[in-house]
């Protein structure tokens, strides 16, 4: 039987006592009726269903998935209710998508899994000031041969004026010597990477950093960066460069203003914490009869909170695997998803299929992803779900380097592709199987939705309900997997 640990049961009432302090110091009233104390469940404090909001106040974040026969893509979209933010991003966002699938109709003929194409977008965040946010998109996409293709698109947003930023507003680039300045620090951070110098093409760079109204550019972390395109200053294993200039080597040749808003680079705060809860819960029965539910994709401002509230509810204890992008976006949010005990597994940063990587790019998806995740939690993730359940030997073997094992799904809710609550309810209950792992996401709120019945079905079938590391640790096994459930 699976014993619940004292001290776990105090993490959400200290949560709730907190957030009531916030609640009454801000005068917030509108989440108070989410507040509601307690539940009939024994006194345990109730989940409370409030929309999270990211560190990026007036910014939200979307990632959107398709897997289909001919590609898969994940699309990390950023939206505000400002449509001069948004319009540049939507734009850059369509224009890729469109090239991608101009390219797919061309190709024709290649149908075979392993040839299918792909297009991820993903997006690096950085907070430069109070209310400056560097937005750093990465698309990539595979459309067949031996190499994708990689763009990087900076969009710095001003939340407070509700606009795009220009280079013009931080340096005067009509005098000469600023402009001269910044060339001269930019080619120098260049010219300082041991990886990039042996690649560059010196006209093209002289072209390149000598053009400074047409760099993309980013700030943010201490440092004013330049980005430049596969091929765009260098061959193409130098792959994408970015010069990286401390803001404190351009602080003469910035305007005032931007200096003083600048000045207040504060990091995101994140708050780490040693509790690992649900970690050491009692070993399982071998005679039982357990299932694992799994929520991917996540966390999301609005479903998160919903699925983690039936969660509460039922006493279920589930396992999420996050996008290392959605916890660096949503930190409170996953914060609360460790604080109620679930698990925490690794879904990538960006949600590519990482098959279509070299060795670099897959480790890097993991390993930031891994950091994002813990930064935000307090918790390292230590089971790994690969975006389209997408494996080969390069991922296993990174995997097994982050001594996080595969783990797959026995039982697909489609939840995806029917945003259906009765079809889900229905597919996972006629499906489910002793030792089963399902597949459902946490961001349609469809799936929040078909939970409540989804769980009832599954007690009334004489199911427990345990973390997919509390059935994989039912069989003597500590291997890489790919595991898909266990008996
Ligand atoms: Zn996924």
């Amino acid at each position: 039987m699976l014993k619940k640990k004292v001290k776990w049961l105090h993490i959400p009432l200290w949560g709730l006592l907190v957030g009531l302090a916030t609640v009454l110091l801000l005068g917030l009233s509108l989440v108070l009726p989410g507040l509601s104390g307690k539940d009939g469940n024994g006194g345990k404090a109730k989940a409370v269903v409030t929309e999270q909001k990211g560190v990026f106040p007036g910014l939200d974040l979307k990632t959107t998935v398709e897997d289909t026969d001919a590609y898969t893509s994940a699309v990390s979209a950023v939206s505000s209710d400002s449509e001069q933010v948004d319009a540049p991003i939507r734009e850059w966002i369509a224009e890729q998508e469109r090239a991608f699938h101009g390219e797919l109709d061309d190709g024709g003929k290649k149908s075979k899994k392993e040839q299918r194409a792909h297009l991820n977008i993903g997006l690096d965040p950085k907070q430069a000031g109070e209310s400056l946010y560097s937005l750093v998109f990465t698309s990539y996409q595979f459309t067949g041969g031996a190499n994708g293709m990689t763009k990087v698109k900076p969009f710095i947003v001003d939340m407070r004026e509700k606009r795009p930023v220009a280079l013009s507003e931080l340096f005067d680039l009509e005098d000469p010597e600023t402009a001269a300045a910044l060339s001269e620090k930019v080619e120098a951070a260049i010219k300082s990477q041991s990886k990039v110098k042996d690649y560059l093409f010196d006209d093209l760079l002289a072209m390149a950093v000598n053009d400074p109204a047409a760099w993309k550019w980013a700030i943010g972390d201490g440092m004013f960066s330049v980005y430049f395109d596969e091929y765009e200053i260098a061959a193409g294993a130098a792959g994408v460069v970015r010069a990286d200039v401390p803001y404190g080597d351009l602080s003469l040749f910035m305007e005032p203003d931007a200096a003083a808003r600048l000045g207040v680079d504060k990091p995101s705060g994140t708050i780490g914490s040693d509790a690992r809860p649900g970690a050491d819960v009692a070993p399982l029965d071998p005679a039982g009869k357990y299932i694992a539910l799994t929520f991917d994709d996540g966390p999301h401002p609005t479903v998160t909170p919903r699925v983690l509230d039936t969660l509460a509810q039922n006493d279920v204890r589930a396992t999420f695997f996050m996008l290392g992008s959605q916890a660096e976006f949503y930190p409170d949010m996953a914060r609360r998803v460790a604080e109620a005990g679930h698990e925490i597994g690794n879904h990538s940063d960006s949600h590519p299929d990482l098959t279509k990587y070299g060795m670099d790019g897959i480790r890097s998806q993991i390993k930031d992803s891994a950091r994002k995740i813990e930064a935000a939690t307090g918790v390292r993730p230590d089971v790994f779900r690969p975006p389209y359940g997408a494996v080969n030997d390069a991922v296993k073997q990174i995997a097994a380097e982050s001594h996080a094992p595969i783990i797959l799904w026995s039982v697909d809710s489609l939840d995806w592709k029917s945003r259906n609550a009765d079809a889900v309810s229905r597919l996972v209950a006629g499906k489910v199987h002793p030792g089963a792992i399902v597949l459902m996401h946490d961001i349609h709120a469809s799936t929040a939705d078909a939970l409540p019945r989804v769980i009832a079905g599954l007690k009334q079938q004489g199911y427990q309900f345990v973390t997919v590391s509390q059935l994989l640790g039912l069989a003597e096994d500590s291997g890489v997997g790919p595991y898909f459930y266990r008996e």
